[in-house]
This record gives C-alpha cells, structure tokens and sequence, in this order.
C-alpha cells in the first residue's frame, strides 16, 4: 500500500498535461493527472487530497546565488548608492566581525524568507572565513537541514588581499592551503551527489579581484578530483574588467579560460559584460550564468544578454544575489524583476511570464547540474510552491500564471520540499519567526556598528 498525496484540481499549474494536478509519493512526483482525470491508484493505496483550486503551483523556485551572511548588513548606511568596488571596500571591514551565532541566525532568515517566497533550493556563496567563524559552511549546513530545505553551498574564498593587489583587506583573506584542506574536508563530510541530493557542495573562489590565479587552478582541480562544481562572480562590472586587463592583461573570460574554467561544470553570478564572441565561447562550454537582476539594479551593474547566452548555449539561472545588494531574498519578486529588466533590453514579446519562470525552474537547475529539479515531471523531486491569488494586487486578473509576476506575487501560501509541507498557511511550521527576526536584527545593528 502506498501513502500517496495528490494536488488536486490546481488553479492553474506550470507543467504540460497536468491541469486535473500531481501525485506525490515520499519525495517524488509519481503521476501529473489531466484535466478532470483522476489518480491512477489501486484501491489498496491511501490518498491525501490537498484541494487546490485556489492555488498557482509551480515548480519549486531554485535561486542560485546568494550570500545568506548579508541580510546582517542591509540598507547599511556606509554602503548604500554606491557601485560596485566603493560598496565592496565599505562592507569589508564590516564582514571581518562576523562571527558563528551571526551567521547561523543570517543563514536561518535567509533561508525562511526564501522559502517563504517559494524557494525549495538555494545556493549560497560565503566566502569570508574570519578567525571567529571557520565553520561557517558547518553552520549553514546545519541550519538548513533544520528547516528541511535543499541547498548546494558553495565553499568560496579570498586570498589576494590589498597587499597583493587585489580588493579585499588583508584580514578577511586567507592562506591557499587552509582554503584547499578546508574545501576537501567539506567536500567529504556533507557532498551527496545522488538524485534527490538535499545537500551538495562547491567550490567558489570569490572573483578575479579577490583570489589569486592560482587558487582559481588549484580549486578547478580539486573539484574535478570530487566531481563537484565550480562558481565565481565574472563580468559584474567595468571596473573588474579594468581590474583583469591591469592585473593579468586578460579580459575576464579570456582569465577563465587560463584557469581551465571555461566548462560545463562552472555557473558564474551575473555574467554581464561579454562580448559576441566571448558568449559564443561561454555557450559552446555550456558555462552557466546566474542571472541577478535587483543586484544588478541596484549597483547600476548593467543588463545581461539572458538570451544570446541562451541561444549561444549557456543554461542561465535566477539568483537573489547577496542581501546586502537587494536587499531581500524573494525569489518570486526576483522572478518579475527579471521580466521587468529584460525588457529593457529585449522586446516584450521575447520575453514573457514563462521566460521569467523558466530562468527560476529549469535554468537554475542546469546551472547546478541538477536534472531531479526544477520541472514538474514524473520522477522528479517533489519540489512545489504554491500561491494564492487572494491579495488585492490580484483582484480582477485573468491569466493566474502570468498573474503572479505581472500583479507582484510575494509569498506562498504552502511549500513542498522533497515531498513534505514545509510552509502551511503561509508560515514555516515550528519556526518562531519572531523571535528570528528580533534575534538576528539585534546582531545585524551590531555588525552594521562595528565599523565606527
Ligand atoms: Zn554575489
């Protein structure tokens, strides 16, 4: 006898054939039903039915980049309405007092409001390992398996500080060594490679004006060693183009492929300033892009060409990016800004609704190497958010799809992860989110002080 949950009856469903809803079993997706059918259950089998006529369901949202330990450090003053670079050197010193109790309650908001906006899978990339805080992928790991969301945390790094000629000062760097023994230990310990896989890892060396050539070698060769993947921020902006001219006399997709990452085992965040012939070399390789549209925005970054690198051959992927250059984690909202800023660059009719979804679903997933997520199929993780429409931004809308990006959806009312509810009525079951927030605000105060 099987125990078996079907969704039945969806408002609407970003899935083919699948309007009379999904069957789930354990953590799987195990039948998609057509309008007005029925489960395809023996009599033996018991049936849960969660009615969900007034729900949106869409596959649930995969954000692949962000960095959890800066909601501490948003809308702070020292940084805001600044580029790039002068953002950076504000923040850094801050970032240097970061310690464990601060990154377990930034990990832990970070999380809850993603879910809460209907992400089932993050990314994170946590690059700063000061002295009070080496385990800081430990921490994160612990805390999602908390909250019983699936995660690939990527383990970054920094080792050119301002005496080498790089960005970052000297002490939120590290030795290569430590950062390779470190990236090997975390590999072992919490890597799962297997479909289903709640917990990967990745290795992460921060970007070309914050990591040496050689720890860029050095962690593509480690993790081709584990069969884990690989992924840097590149092409961000101007200034880092300056920067690799100057410091290596190479633009930055021309420094990828010194360092043997021109592949499909690599994402890169944001992937903004290429050329024609660098994004024909990026498709070929099938790197792929991580698209973060409000990051960004706000640091007057540019628009990447989502669909030339498509065409070309690069999945490409949503991310939040970091919340200190957002400065939220919602993934839906994250999903109607990449419309909002397409569109700028493309006509209307070339990028729609399902566009926006399919970077946040299937793009995502390609990007960390996942094909278990990210579609609503039979066989495939039962990963699902789903969305009322009874908000007034709603009211009087037609499509319920295109609803939730055009009216500014917010936040689910349920999510599934691997086959269990993870958000009912729009709350995170035994998660006291008041006490999160009061808990984790104090600490943000703090860090934001450290700098005076
Ligand atoms: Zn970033």
């Amino acid at each position: 006898m099987a125990h078996l949950t079907w969704i039945k009856n969806p408002l609407a469903i970003l899935a083919e054939n699948a309007e009379g809803g999904i069957v789930v079993e354990d953590q799987e997706i195990v039948e998609l039903v057509p309008a007005g059918g029925s489960p395809a259950a023996s009599s033996d089998d018991q049936i849960t039915i969660f009615d969900a006529s007034y729900h949106v369901v869409l596959p649930g949202l995969i954000n692949v980049h962000h960095h959890f330990y800066q909601t501490l450090t948003r809308a702070c003053p020292v940084a805001i309405n600044k580029p790039l670079f002068p953002w950076l050197k504000s923040l850094y010193p801050l970032w240097a007092e970061l310690d464990g109790e601060m990154m377990g309650q930034a990990s832990t908001l970070a999380l809850a409001e993603s879910m809460l906006s209907g992400c089932t899978t993050a990314s994170d990339h946590h690059y700063l390992f000061p002295k009070a805080l080496p385990d800081a992928i430990d921490i994160q790991v612990k805390q999602a398996n908390m909250l019983g969301v699936r995660v690939h945390l990527t383990r970054g790094s920094m080792s050119l500080g301002v005496d080498q000629g790089g960005l970052p000062p000297q002490s939120t760097v590290q030795d290569e060594d430590t950062i390779l023994d470190d990236s090997e230990r975390l590999i072992n310990l919490y890597h799962d490679p297997n479909p289903g896989s709640m917990v990967q890892i990745a290795l992460a060396p921060c970007s070309p004006f914050s990591v040496s050539t050689e720890l860029m070698k050095s962690s593509a060769l480690l993790a081709r060693k584990y069969g884990v993947r690989l992924h840097t921020h590149l092409a961000e902006t101007h200034d880092e183009t300056e920067f690799c001219l100057s410091m290596f006399g190479r633009r930055p997709v021309d420094y990828l492929e010194d360092v043997g990452w021109l592949a499909d085992d690599v994402w890169l965040a944001h992937g903004i300033h290429f050329n024609d012939e660098e994004i024909v070399r990026l498709g070929k390789a099938g790197v792929g892009i991580a698209h973060c549209p409000s990051s960004n925005m706000i640091l007057s970054s540019g628009i990447a060409r989502t669909l030339e690198l498509e065409k070309a051959g690069s999945p490409v992927g949503l991310g939040v990016d970091g919340s200190a250059s957002n400065d939220g984690s919602n993934m839906i909202q994250e999903v109607r800004q990449a419309l909002l800023l397409q569109r700028l660059r493309y006509d209307a009719s070339e990028i729609t609704h399902q566009s926006a979804y399919r970077w946040a679903t299937e793009g995502s997933a390609r990007c960390l190497g996942r094909d278990d997520i990210g579609k609503l199929k039979v066989g495939n993780q039962a990963d699902l958010a789903l969305f009322k429409l009874d908000e007034p931004r709603f009211s009087g809308s037609g499509d319920p799809l295109a609803a939730l990006v055009l009216c500014g959806a917010h936040q689910v009312d349920a999510l599934m992860i691997a086959g269990d509810w993870r958000v009912r009525d729009g709350e995170i079951p035994d998660l006291d989110m008041a006490e999160l927030m009061h808990h984790h605000h104090r600490l943000g105060l703090k860090l934001q002080a450290s700098s005076v």
